[in-house]
């Protein structure tokens, strides 16, 4: 019998599954670029996570995303671990080499960036102070990406201080720790502004942070992408700031995997958004 290829799969995992806008992204790439390969979301509880994992690449599996709450727990079962990955302390893709390793990294924060170039390119990372809000998973991503490229200071809050305390242990003195109460204020002078909490996610409290030391023209993005227009965007809007939404770096954090996976670096542009939104 001829040896015919076998047809790369990848997917993502996490436990619920079913809320994820993965699969129509990739599935999406895969039809527009003609690769032969599946994309499938898979709901995996914790305890079946080591056993998925060795078994997965036997299937055919290329490699994977990895979604809540196994983003922690897969560094501790893969057998390279990226530099980022490591410094942020999660990681969001898995490939699943011909060696039979398996490597793990973090696009999180790279998905980040690009979107901010793609829809904000005039951003001078370096000019002006940034301010986040949150610091959870995400959180951490995104500021080792402004670390990297040079932010002069980062401003955080957190509901929780220590949290934000142990993010300053990590990444050093550019960032500036500010209390939840004072939060209003650390805005103001910023070139960057970044909502990194669950706050005016569908279903999750509101985001009521007052916004009047924004000055106009600062970039605001949001982290959250459900609902795509969040109030802390429509508040920015009104106050005359450049602002990003979030579904971009969903998308462009999902690049660098596909491209691994399927060999083919797929484009980010309207008609990926428009499939997404769609789904
Ligand atoms: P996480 O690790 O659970 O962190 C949640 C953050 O939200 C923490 O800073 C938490 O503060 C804060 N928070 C939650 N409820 C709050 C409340 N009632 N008041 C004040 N702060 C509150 O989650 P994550 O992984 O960092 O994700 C954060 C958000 O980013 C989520 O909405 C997620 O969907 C989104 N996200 C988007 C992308 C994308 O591609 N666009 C990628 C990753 C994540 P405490 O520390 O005080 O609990």
């Amino acid at each position: 019998m001829t040896d015919l290829p076998r047809i790369p799969l990848a997917g993502v995992i996490g436990h619920p599954i079913a809320h994820s806008r993965s699969p129509a992204l990739h599935g999406f790439w895969l039809k527009r670029y003609g690769i032969k390969g599946h994309y499938i979301p898979m709901d995996i509880s914790p305890a079946n996570l080591k056993e998925a994992l060795s078994f997965l690449p036997k299937l055919g599996f290329v490699g994977l995303n990895v979604t809540i709450p196994h983003k922690e727990a897969v560094l501790g079962l893969a057998d390279v671990v990226s530099d980022r990955a490591a410094l942020i302390g999660a990681a969001n893709t898995l490939i699943f080499r011909k060696d039979g390793k398996i490597h793990a990294d973090n696009t999180d924060g790279a998905g980040f960036v690009a979107n901010l170039r793609q829809h904000a390119p005039r951003w001078e990372p370096t000019s002006r102070p940034a301010a986040i809000f949150g610091a959870g998973g995400a959180a951490r991503a995104v500021i080792a990406a402004l670390v990297e490229l040079g932010v002069p200071e980062i401003r955080i809050a957190n509901r929780t201080r220590p949290r934000a305390e142990a993010l300053r242990g990590d990444f050093g003195a550019r960032l500036q720790v500010t209390d939840w109460v004072h939060a209003p204020n650390m805005i103001r002078d910023c070139g960057l502004v970044i909502n990194a909490t669950s706050l005016g996610m569908t279903g999750k409290a509101d985001f009521r942070i007052p916004l009047d030391a924004l000055a106009p023209g600062t970039v605001v993005t949001d982290l959250v992408y459900t609902p795509l227009m969040t109030q802390f965007l429509i508040e920015a809007a009104d106050r005359g700031a450049h602002v990003v939404d979030g579904l971009g770096m969903l998308l462009h954090q999902a690049a660098p995997g596909f491209e691994r996976w399927f060999d083919h670096r797929p484009e980010v542009d309207d008609a990926t958004r428009q499939a997404v939104l769609g789904a």
